[in-house]
């Protein structure tokens, strides 16, 4: 069985405690490797391989970084196969979603960042009496960087990414049901040129690593993926100790489909926001508003299309709906099937776990739940949706922004006016407009209320993981 290692100062290493963990497969609920249970001693390691190797790695230059990104992107490409099926065994995803969405993603992330590296350029400002003024952005020492299950190597190279980049060494801890991809990783590191303690990854539990690697003193910064509990446990370490923090966290996103959409895409979309990587996207829109007069054809056409959703096997390319990643995370999903009953939910179809081995959740469409009940406020990340009706435009904005959550919003409709209206309403990081999960990587990204602080993407993360200078000139 695959032992996974640590990956410190350029080096595969054991924990030091030489204990492991089980590493589940989601589809057959057998451990099938083993992950290190790392403790403090190697969060401490991997902080002293960053802080050693950042005076060096600060000093290459842009070209230099964006030389080694770009290797490490092509590296995934040449091993594309092994990271597909990898990425699909360790989460329990389909393999068409790893194929088409996580390893692609994660090559285009890391080359991303190389060409916007390039670009990244300090401002000017010049006006009579205020001197001539330039900005100059450093970078700002050994960074930490927690990433999640849901999109593992997606998120862990959109983290590592714009670090690097930005002349940072780095310190990562990937979730550790989702171990395998960012290990893979790691073994390609050394051929692509990337200095010893350049990059560090602990493998492990965030109870064990979490507080050193949050409160540290040679840690400068932390960026974070995860739910909203954990994100309030790193702001409180990382701000104790005048860390820079960034919080990418939960999500329950409206999904306002008016009358005049265009049906059949509004409809073949929001199957995807609701059921893709069985719901366990940050960004998937949970809860679907839907305008009345045509709220019992959507209802059924949506039954009928999930009805159809093939659930099988991650690894087989016509599977539509794989595994949930856990059997925790299952019985947390399968709890909000109660709970929605007892609120006076009607689950349509779904609200139980599949007759199969592994940890498969039919996907299940509820109605009939008041705006301000436990299924319709917190995030479920499954593939559970709620629908319900609604008549006023004033009335579906105020039941989107009912939550603590403010990551994404989706408005259906052909009247732009009154797309921009809504979306505008919305209070969330991002709002599509006939569309879902459209990205452009140059947009900020984060939510805002209990979903996030600070965004990510473009130069967002560049700075983020940067510190800034101003330089005045009196010009007088
Ligand atoms: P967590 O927030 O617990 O975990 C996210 C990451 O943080 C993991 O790498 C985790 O490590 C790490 N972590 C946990 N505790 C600490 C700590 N004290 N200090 C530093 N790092 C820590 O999410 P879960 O995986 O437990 O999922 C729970 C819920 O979070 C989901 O049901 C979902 O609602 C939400 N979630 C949201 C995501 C998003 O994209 N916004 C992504 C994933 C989950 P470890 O895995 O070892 O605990």
């Amino acid at each position: 069985m695959e032992k996974i290692q640590n990956f410190i100062n350029g080096e595969l290493t054991p924990p030091r405690n030489g204990k492991y963990i089980d590493n589940y497969n989601p589809s057959t609920g057998e451990v099938y490797s083993l992950v290190p249970d790392s403790e403090e001693q190697d969060a401490l390691d991997a902080i002293a391989a960053a802080k050693a190797a950042f005076p060096a790695w600060k000093k290459t230059t842009k070209e230099e970084r964006a030389t080694i990104l770009r290797k490490l992107a092509n590296l995934i490409r040449d091993n594309f196969e092994e990271f597909v099926i990898a990425e699909s065994r360790d989460n329990g995803k389909p393999v068409k979603v790893s194929e088409h969405v996580d390893i692609p993603r994660s090559s285009k992330n890391l080359e991303y960042y190389a060409d916007e590296i390039l670009k990244f350029e300090g401002e000017k400002f010049s006006d009579e009496g205020m001197g001539e003024n330039y900005l100059e952005y450093y970078p700002i020492g050994p960074v930490v960087s927690i990433s999640p299950w849901n999109l593992p190597l997606y998120l862990f190279t959109w983290k590592i990414a714009p670090a690097l980049a930005a002349g940072n060494t780095v310190v990562a801890k990937p979730s550790e049901v989702t171990p395998m991809t960012a290990y893979m990783f790691t073994k390609l590191c050394n051929e692509a040129g990337l200095p010893p303690g350049v990059l560090n990854v602990i493998h492990g539990l965030g109870h064990k690593v979490g507080d050193t690697l949050t409160t540290h003193k040679d840690i400068k910064a932390v960026s974070f993926t995860g739910s909203t509990a954990t994100g309030k446990v790193i702001a409180k370490n990382a701000g104790a100790h005048m860390k820079k923090y960034s919080l990418e966290m939960g999500g329950k996103n409206p999904n306002i489909i008016f009358a005049d959409c265009d049906f059949d895409e509004a409809l073949s979309v929001t199957m995807r926001s609701s059921f893709a990587n069985q719901g366990q996207i940050c960004l998937c829109g949970s809860r679907i508003f839907i305008e009345r007069s045509i709220y019992e054809k959507f209802k059924e056409a949506m039954l009928v299309k999930t009805k159809k959703l093939r659930q099988g096997d991650p690894l087989e390319a016509s599977t539509q709906q794989g595994a949930v990643v856990s059997e925790p995370h299952m019985n947390k999903i399968i709890s909000f099937f109660d709970i929605a009953k007892k609120e006076g939910g009607n689950i349509l179809i779904g609200g139980k776990r599949a007759d199969r081995p592994g940890y498969f959740i039919e996907p299940t469409i509820i109605e009939n739940l008041d705006s301000s009940c436990r299924t319709n406020q917190e995030e479920i990340f499954g593939p559970v949706v709620t629908i319900t009706p609604f008549d006023k435009e004033d009335e579906v904005v105020e039941w989107a922004n009912s939550t603590e959550y403010g990551l994404s919003g989706s408005v259906w409709t052909k009247d732009l006016t009154k797309a921009k209206r809504v979306a505008s309403a919305i209070d969330s990081g991002v709002v599509w407009v006939n569309t879902w999960l459209m990205r452009d990587l140059r947009t900020p990204f984060g939510g805002m209320k209990e979903s996030g602080r600070g965004r990510e993407g473009g130069t967002y993360a560049l700075k983020f993981y940067s510190d800034v200078k101003n330089i005045c000139i009196n010009n007088n």
